[in-house]
């Protein structure tokens, strides 16, 4: 018993000890301690009124005043109160907290109950899903996604690996959802969104596909040959030479697909730093000019070079070369006897600008914004006789985006096309700043 309840007893005692006494006094014993008990149970009553009252009416959260042990019982119960509205706050906070770090989440996140009504979701699942506050609270998920395979899933016993399916807002978008069981009969769903993840794994596929289908071709070749010069041992000179002509101009396919797979690679490796020395673009240009006349051999093209000579770049020489020589290949390659190449090379107030021309086939405008992809050829034949790999235009975009430079296609079926790569001002260097003053003043000074 604590001490509050024996000081009350006492104190009972006490009072009907002192109406007994003043009964006595007065000759009416009985009458006082009736008249004692009646105001003890009074008092009594009017305290649980007022604890009534300020439990269920009143707003005020002090306690009413009172002696004794109604004083104690209000004091108990104000702490109590207090204790309770601190609890409370510490869980709104934490409940906030959630919110705030599940609002901030990638992924979209949904609590469910047992058949799947919607309890609670984040603001990335509204997005992902379409859900709208209040209209789809209770409602049950498979509802309101209406996918057969959702549905096959959420029912399915095991749900170990997540269900993909696409966006009901966006066909082009794919999701994955998972269910994990948590808490009483109680469910979060999860929910991503790896458009991306599915497209790069596609493209691994696609890529993986198309290096065993171009190395197919001529190993397959080679092969063949070998089996022949294996099995037939009459073959004569000419039959030999042919063969060895043959199996070599295959190796070199092969290797040309692999030196290109091989720049690509560093190209596209983001961990591979770019250089940035100064590349004299006029001086690659003139050898390239050389070359271009020797791969163009017998077919007479009309190759034009404008070249602004004070115009250099800051950059990385391997990469910068692969994108002019690609550029002038394929206009070469792609432009029968006869026709016309212009290369410009110049500065405007956008920037330089490399620019191929020519009086070639052209591509329809379909196959134009595909011609970067790694191995996209419009006329698969034709690319491979030239001894294209498909990987050229995807290595020129790449080496160009790590330049901050951009690749413009301008073709017309029959008529010809143009690439254009504008690079920005910050990479352009000038002849004259390279060198400095003092050291041109001395040279001039020896002449
Ligand atoms: P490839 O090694 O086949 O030339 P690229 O990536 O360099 O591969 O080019 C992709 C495709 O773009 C080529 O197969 C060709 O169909 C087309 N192409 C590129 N340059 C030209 C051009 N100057 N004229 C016409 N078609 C071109």
């Amino acid at each position: 018993m604590t001490s509050i309840w024996v000081k009350s007893i006492w104190q009972f005692l006490f009072m009907a000890i002192a109406a007994i006494f003043v009964g006595m006094i007065v000759n009416e014993v009985k009458l006082a301690l009736i008249i004692f008990i009646f105001s003890y149970l009074a008092w009594h009553f009017y305290n649980l009124a007022r604890l009534e009252i300020w439990l269920h009416k009143g707003k005020k959260l002090t306690p009413p005043v009172a002696m004794g042990i109604w004083g104690h019982i209000f004091n108990e119960i104000y702490y109590l109160q207090q204790r309770k509205l601190k609890r409370n706050k510490k869980l709104l906070k934490l409940l906030n907290r959630f919110r705030e770090s599940t609002a901030a989440l990638p992924e979209g996140v949904i609590v469910t109950r047992e058949m799947g009504e919607i309890e609670w979701w984040n603001t990335k699942a509204g997005e992902l899903l379409g859900l709208k506050y209040p209209q789809d609270v209770n409602q049950r998920l498979n509802n309101l996604l209406r996918n057969p395979e959702v549905t096959t899933y959420c029912q399915s016993e095991n749900r170990d690996e997540p269900v993909t399916f696409p966006s009901p807002l966006d066909e082009q978008v794919t999701l994955s959802l998972k269910v994990v069981p948590y808490g009483k009969k109680q469910n979060l769903v999860v929910v991503r969104d790896i458009t991306l993840f599915k497209r790069v794994e596609e493209m691994q596929r696609d890529f993986v596909a198309n290096i065993s289908h171009e190395l197919r071709t001529p190993l397959t070749v080679i092969s063949g040959y070998l089996e022949n010069l294996l099995e037939d041992s009459d073959l004569d000179g000419d039959q030999l030479e042919h063969a060895f002509r043959v199996m070599l101009q295959q190796a070199a396919r092969m290797r040309h697909l692999t030196d290109d797979l091989t720049i690509l690679s560093n190209v596209d490796n983001k961990k591979v730093e770019v250089k940035t020395e100064r590349v004299d673009v006029p001086q690659v240009l003139a050898s390239l000019q050389e070359e271009a006349r020797i791969l163009s051999g017998n077919q007479n093209h009309a190759i034009v070079f404008d070249i602004q000579p004070d115009l250099l770049l800051q950059g990385d020489p391997k990469q910068l070369d692969s994108v002019f020589t690609n550029l002038l290949v394929n206009a070469i390659n792609y432009t029968p006897t006869g026709g016309a190449i212009k290369v410009r090379w110049y500065q405007d107030d956008s920037g330089a600008h490399y620019e191929v021309n020519d009086t070639g086939i052209g591509i329809a405008p379909y196959h134009v914004e595909r011609l970067t992809e790694r191995f996209y050829r419009v006329d698969v034949a034709r690319s491979r006789n030239t001894g294209g790999s498909g990987l050229g235009l995807a290595i020129v975009q790449h080496a160009l985006q790590r330049h901050n430079a951009q690749l413009r296609i301008d073709s017309e079926i029959g008529r010809g096309s143009s690439f254009i790569c504008d690079f920005p001002s910050e990479c352009i260097l000038h002849k004259q700043a390279v060198i400095p003053p003092a050291l041109e003043q001395v040279q001039v000074d020896r002449f």
